[in-house]
C-alpha cells in the first residue's frame, strides 16, 4: 500500500488531475471536495501528506493550514498548497502559515511529483531524527560509577543472648 496523500480541492477537474497523478505514482490519494470537511478528513485517513489548494469556497486553504498547524494531532503532517496566484506575497504567507511545500497552477505534472515525493522523503527523515533521539531509551551506562562490592554484613549477627 503506498503512503497516503489527502487532496483538499473544491475544483472537480483539478481534484480529478492531482488524484490520477497520485494514484498513477503508487500513491494512495483520498479527495476531500468541501474545505470545512478537510480537518475531519485528515483525522480519519491519517495522510503522510496533504495538498491543499488555497482557493475555496467557505473556508480557504490558508485558514486550513492554519488549523492544521495549531492542532496537536494534525501538525506533523506536512502541507504542500497548490495556489492559482502566483504573487510573491501570496507565497510568503502560505508559507508563514505553515505550509511545507508550495506549488503554483497551472501546476507542471513533473513538478508536482517531485515536491511530493521531496516533501514525503524530507517529512520521514524528520521522524527518523525524532525517533533517534527519543526519550524512554535506556541511559548509557555510566563508566565511573564506583562498584558496590564492598563485603556485606556478616549473616550471623554474633554476641546474641
Ligand atoms: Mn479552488
Amino acid at each position: 500500500m503506498g503512503q497516503k496523500i489527502l487532496v483538499v480541492e473544491d475544483n472537480e477537474l483539478n481534484l480529478k488531475l492531482f488524484c490520477d497523478l497520485l494514484r498513477a505514482h503508487g500513491y494512495e490519494a483520498q479527495a476531500v471536495r468541501d474545505g470545512r470537511e478537510a480537518l475531519a478528513s485528515a483525522r480519519a485517513f491519517a495522510p503522510q501528506l496533504v495538498v491543499m489548494d488555497i482557493q475555496m469556497p467557505h473556508i480557504s486553504g490558508l485558514e486550513l493550514i492554519e488549523q492544521m498547524k495549531a492542532d496537536a494531532e494534525l501538525r506533523a503532517t506536512p502541507i504542500m498548497a497548490v495556489t492559482a496566484y502566483a504573487a510573491r506575497g501570496d507565497e510568503e504567507r502560505i508559507r508563514d502559515a505553515g505550509a511545507e511545500g508550495y506549488v503554483s497552477k497551472p501546476i507542471s505534472v513533473v513538478r508536482f511529483v517531485e515536491a511530493v515525493a521531496a516533501l514525503l522523503a524530507a517529512a520521514a527523515e524528520r521522524e527518523a531524527a525524532a525517533a533517534a533521539e527519543a526519550p524512554g531509551e535506556e541511559p548509557p551506562a555510566r563508566e565511573n560509577e564506583p562498584r558496590e562490592d564492598e563485603p556485606g554484613e556478616p549473616g550471623e549477627e554474633e554476641g546474641r543472648e
